[in-house]
C-alpha cells in the first residue's frame, strides 16, 4: 500500500532523503555532502550536476536500503536552500552556469545602485516583502543573463528556464515535463508580488529579465508532477523553502506563533496570519505557506552567525573537540564573569546593520577562561534573538512562546539562557528535523493521509519546555544592555 512519505531536503551543505511512515514518524534517512566553490571574493557557487546526483543517489539509496518500492510511496515532499539560482536550457536540460548560492554577494554594487532610489526601496518592499539585497534571486538571474555568452538571446527566445533548487529538482525528477515552483520559494526571488501572487512585470522590466524563463507558481500542496526515475511512478505533492518548511514542521499555524532555527545561522519566522505585515525595522515579509489558494504570511529575521560561532571556537580556537561539549563547559563559567562576545564575524545584521563590523570580545580579566568565553559566545546568540524579537515587536507583533529547532538547541544550557534572555517559554519539539518534517507534512496533505494543517497539530510533541527562571531574567536584562553598548563600540570600527 502507498503509505510511506519521502522528504527530499536539499540544503546548503548536503542533500538528504528521509523516509516517514503515514503518521509522519521518521523511519530512516540518507545524507550526502556536496562541494562548495568560492571562485572569487564574496562568490559562492554549487555544481548543479553534483547537487542533482546527490539528490538522486540519496533517494535511490533510501528506497533500496529500506526495500521500499515506488508503489509504497504516497508522495514526495521537497524542501530546499532558498534563493539559490539556476538557469538551464529547456531543450537539453543542461544548466548554463553553476548555481549561484544565496550567500553569494557578487551583485552588491548593482543592489547598492538600485537602493539609491529610496522610493524604489519602499516600492520593492511593498510588492515583494523584501529589502533590495544580493541575497535574493532577482539580481543573480540578471547577472547570469548579462555574463554568460548567448544567455540573454536564448532567454528572450524562450529557450531557457530559471529555477530555484526546488524547481530544478522538479524539472529533473519529471524529466523536463514540469517547470514549477511553490509560493514560498517564489517569494524569495524579489520578482514575485506577494500581494497579487504574480510575477511582477515592472520588476522584471527593471532587472531586464524575460518573463518566459520563470516557472509556474503553485500552492505548497499541489500535484507538481510524477517521477518515474526510481522504477515506478511517485507523485511530488509538497514544496516549501527550508525556513518555511520548518515553520510547518513546527506546526506554527496560528497567528503569533513563531519558530527559530539555530543551525549555522539563525532564522526566525513569525506567523502573521492572512495579513502581510510590512516591517519598518528591516525585517522581511514573506509567504509562510499557501494551501488551497489561501496565503499565510510571515515576518522573518535572521542572524548571520549562530552555530558557526560554536564551529569557530571548536575549529579556529580549538577550545574543545565537539560542539556538544559546550553545554558542560558553559555551566562552569565564573559566576561574576563580565565577558561579552559580539560575534559579528561577517558584519552586523538586523537591526544594527554594519556590513563592515567584525567580531569583538569585551570584559576579559586575568581569570577569564574557556568556560567564560564559551558561555559568552552562546549568550550572544540569545542576545541577538532579543534584537530580532524586539524588532518584530516594534512592528506590532506579539509573542507568547517560541518553538526552537536546529543543532544548537540540543544544548540545554543554551536553550535555558534563551528562555531567560527573552523572558519567553522556549519549546523544543521531540522531532527537531523540522525542515524535512514540514515537507513531509505538505506531501501528506496532498496524498490525503492528513486532511489539512489542523490535523497535523496533534503530531507536534514538546520534548522539553524551558520556562524563564526568575533569578536569571534580571541578570540577563542587565547584561543585554551592556552587550548593546558593546555592539555600539564594535560598529563603525572598520568602515
Ligand atoms: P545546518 O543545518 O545549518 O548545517 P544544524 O541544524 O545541523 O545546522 O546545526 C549545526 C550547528 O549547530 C553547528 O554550527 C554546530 O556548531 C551547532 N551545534 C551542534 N550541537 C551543538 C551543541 N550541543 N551546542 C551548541 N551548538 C551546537
Amino acid at each position: 500500500m502507498a503509505e510511506k512519505l519521502i522528504s527530499i531536503d536539499q540544503g546548503t551543505t548536503s542533500s538528504r532523503a528521509l523516509l516517514f511512515d503515514n503518521k509522519c514518524n521518521l523511519l530512516n534517512l540518507e545524507q550526502q555532502e556536496h562541494s562548495q566553490f568560492f571562485p572569487a571574493d564574496g562568490w559562492v557557487e554549487h555544481d548543479p550536476e553534483e547537487i542533482w546526483k546527490s539528490v538522486y543517489d540519496v533517494t535511490e539509496k533510501l528506497l533500496r536500503r529500506n526495500s521500499i518500492k515506488p508503489k509504497n510511496v504516497a508522495s514526495i515532499g521537497i524542501t530546499n536552500q532558498r534563493e539559490t539560482t539556476l538557469l538551464w536550457d529547456k531543450k537539453t536540460g543542461e544548466v548554463i552556469y553553476p548555481a549561484i548560492v544565496w550567500q553569494d554577494r557578487r551583485t552588491t554594487n548593482y543592489c547598492e545602485d538600485l537602493r539609491k532610489d529610496k522610493s524604489l526601496v519602499l516600492d520593492i518592499q511593498e510588492r515583494t516583502g523584501l529589502l533590495i539585497d544580493p541575497y535574493f534571486s532577482g539580481t543573480k538571474i540578471a547577472w547570469i543573463l548579462d555574463n554568460v555568452d548567448g544567455a540573454r538571446r536564448k532567454a528572450e527566445r524562450g529557450d531557457l528556464a530559471f529555477g530555484t533548487i526546488d524547481s530544478f529538482l522538479v524539472w529533473r525528477l519529471t524529466e523536463g515535463r514540469h517547470h514549477k515552483t511553490d509560493a514560498t520559494n517564489a517569494s524569495r526571488t524579489m520578482l514575485f508580488d506577494i500581494n497579487s501572487h504574480c510575477w511582477d512585470s515592472d520588476l522584471l522590466k527593471l532587472l531586464n529579465i524575460p518573463k518566459r524563463i520563470l516557472p509556474e507558481v503553485c500552492d505548497c500542496v499541489h500535484e507538481f508532477g510524477e517521477t518515474s526515475l526510481f522504477g515506478g511512478k511517485i507523485n511530488i505533492g509538497g514544496i516549501a523553502g527550508d525556513q518555511q518548511a520548518a515553520l510547518v514542521g513546527q506546526c506554527c499555524f496560528n497567528l503569533g506563533e513563531a519558530k527559530s532555527t539555530y543551525g549555522t545561522g539563525c532564522f526566525l519566522i513569525l506567523n502573521t496570519g492572512e495579513e502581510k505585515l510590512t516591517s519598518r525595522n528591516n525585517l522581511l515579509s514573506t509567504i509562510a505557506y499557501r494551501i488551497n489558494g489561501k496565503t499565510t504570511y510571515g515576518l522573518e529575521g535572521s542572524i548571520f552567525v549562530a552555530g558557526s560561532a560554536v564551529q569557530w571556537m571548536r575549529d579556529g580556537l580549538k577550545l574543545f573537540n565537539s560542539a556538544s561539549e559546550t553545554e558542560e563547559i558553559s555551566k562552569k563559567r565564573h559566576k561574576n564573569s563580565k565577558v561579552l562576545v559580539v560575534p559579528s564575524f561577517t558584519g552586523l545584521g538586523a537591526p544594527h546593520w554594519d556590513p563592515h563590523a567584525r567580531g569583538s570580545i569585551f570584559g576579559i580579566t586575568r581569570d577569564t577562561d574557556i568556560s567564560d568565553l564559551t558561555a559568552a559566545t552562546l549568550e550572544s546568540i540569545a542576545f541577538q534573538t532579543i534584537d530580532l524579537i524586539g524588532a518584530m515587536q516594534k512592528d506590532g507583533a506579539t509573542f507568547s512562546e517560541l518553538r526552537v529547532d536546529g543543532g544548537m538547541v540540543s544544548n540545554n544550557w543554551f536553550s535555558q539562557q534563551l528562555a531567560d534572555a527573552l523572558n519567553l517559554s522556549v519549546l523544543r519539539p521531540k522531532v527537531i528535523e523540522t525542515t524535512a518534517l514540514g515537507a513531509a507534512y505538505l506531501a501528506s496533505i496532498q496524498a490525503n493521509i492528513n486532511p489539512d494543517l489542523e490535523s497535523l497539530k496533534k503530531l507536534w510533541v514538546c520534548e522539553r519546555k524551558f520556562i524563564p527562571q526568575k533569578e536569571n531574567i534580571e541578570n540577563l536584562k542587565n547584561k543585554y544592555s551592556i552587550w548593546l553598548s558593546a555592539v555600539k563600540r564594535t560598529k563603525g570600527l572598520f568602515s
